[in-house]
């Protein structure tokens, strides 16, 4: 039977895939072994709960429903959970098909639909948001998946000798980000290097977004998180021969890319006691009313932000909510103070993503070695084509998903 690992490194670029990898050895090695997708598109709209949902399902965000960050539940923007993703993940479709997975630490796929299940370590960040000074409502979907306590998981944790889950409350972002990776990865390599190792195994490393949106694209954090991302895969790599296990396939890609960003736009200074949310260069907004539409409309293109096309949301959805599009190296911030001082200022993310559906600077990479995946160069994939992809490399039937894998079906080891 296939086994598949994933691992998705929150967005490293397509570009910083191709121009960087002097900073990613075991990936870089990897990707002249394998399967290589140079220039992979982004799900509308380029953010992460859209890409992260689009990996295990194949779904447009419009289907998912995971269509932003920050998703209207008809009465307020809030965070999307995996509760919100309204059609099946493929840990549920391997379920289906008689195939055990694990989701360590992997966003958007709920507890009920793995063997073994850890919640991202940043979901508490969203838990503990709540009491924030801007406050966004908790989400009922991640405190469930963070309070999801997993005996088996602690088996495989005891068994390879690793301590409990621990993160200091630092106030640094990046040793945050380098410590919750580096547990995350530890936990997933046990359960990868067990003698009952699950079929599929999902997992994340976060700390590449986290260092380009406040130290900036093409940084020497930038590539310091590239180096420890690459680091956390190569430590997979050498437990998985250390134990013998040879036979899986192995994935790993980005959810979305990044790009620099010179100027912050802030909506509560350009169109007050309006209901909206950010989503990098793109802004969802409520209206009551054709007026008041009107009017939104009229206020944001004196900055030159532009309607887009809403067909990224679910069609119930279209009439109220809003899409809006900043112009060129632009993002919309949510930040009262700032706002105070005037609509335009220094962004708080130097770096970013979510900039228009179809932006180079959103699209991101994938790599794939196994024992049945040859070497071979694709310059362009759709998001649509990743899960499917998978599933085949998992040797699950790939027919209900819209797009076909990228595999060719003979090279697909069952
Ligand atoms: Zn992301």
């Amino acid at each position: 039977m296939s086994r598949l690992i994933v691992i998705m490194l929150d967005g490293i670029s397509a570009d910083s895939f191709a121009r960087r990898r002097a900073y990613m050895p075991h990936l870089a090695r990897l990707a002249e072994r394998g399967l290589v997708v140079e220039r992979l598109a982004a799900e509308v709209c380029g953010t992460s709960f859209p890409g992260r949902t689009s990996i295990v399902t194949g779904a447009l965000a419009s289907e998912s429903g995971i269509y932003a960050n920050l998703i209207w539940d008809g009465s307020q923007f809030r965070h999307a959970t995996p509760d919100d993703v309204r059609v099946e993940t493929l840990p549920a479709k391997a379920r289906r098909a008689g195939r055990s997975s694990a989701v360590i630490g992997y966003g958007m796929v709920r507890p009920e639909d793995a063997d073994l299940y850890k919640a991202p370590w940043w979901a508490t960040n969203i838990i503990q948001r709540s009491r924030d000074a801007f406050p966004l409502p908790t989400t009922h979907g991640w405190r469930r998946a963070v309070e999801h306590l997993d005996g088996q998981l602690d088996q495989h944790r005891l068994r390879a000798g690793l301590q409990p889950f621990a993160l200091p409350d630092l106030d640094d972002k990046l040793s945050r980000a380098a410590m919750g990776d580096m547990q995350i990865i530890n936990l997933a390599t046990a359960v990868a290097t067990a003698p009952d190792a699950p079929d599929l195994v999902m997992t994340e490393v976060l700390l590449p977004d986290t260092a380009q949106h406040y130290a900036g694209y093409d940084t020497p954090q930038a590539f310091w998180s590239f180096s420890y991302a690459d680091s956390l895969v190569g430590h997979l790599l050498a437990a998985l021969e250390l134990a013998g296990v040879e036979e899986y396939t192995l994935a790993v890609l980005s959810d979305h890319g990044h790009a620099p960003i010179e100027k912050a736009l802030y909506p509560e200074a350009i169109i007050p006691n309006t209901t909206f949310a950010c989503e990098g260069s793109m802004l969802h907004v409520v209206t009551q009313s054709a007026a008041a539409l009107a009017e939104t409309r009229a206020r944001l293109a004196e900055f030159g932000v532009l309607e887009y096309s809403n067909e990224h949301l679910p069609p119930e959805q279209r009439q109220q909510v809003h899409c809006f599009l900043a112009p060129e190296s632009c993002s919309f911030e949510y930040d009262p103070a700032q706002a105070a001082q005037g609509p335009i200022g220094e962004p708080r993310l130097r770096s970013s993503h979510g900039l228009r559906p179809g932006h180079p600077g959103d699209e991101r990479f994938m790599v794939m070695v196994g024992p049945q995946t040859a070497r071979q160069r694709l310059p362009t994939a759709r998001a649509s084509q990743v899960a499917p992809t998978l599933a085949a490399a998992l040797g699950i039937s790939p027919d209900s998903f819209a797009d076909p894998p990228l595999l060719e079906p003979a090279s697909v080891g069952v």
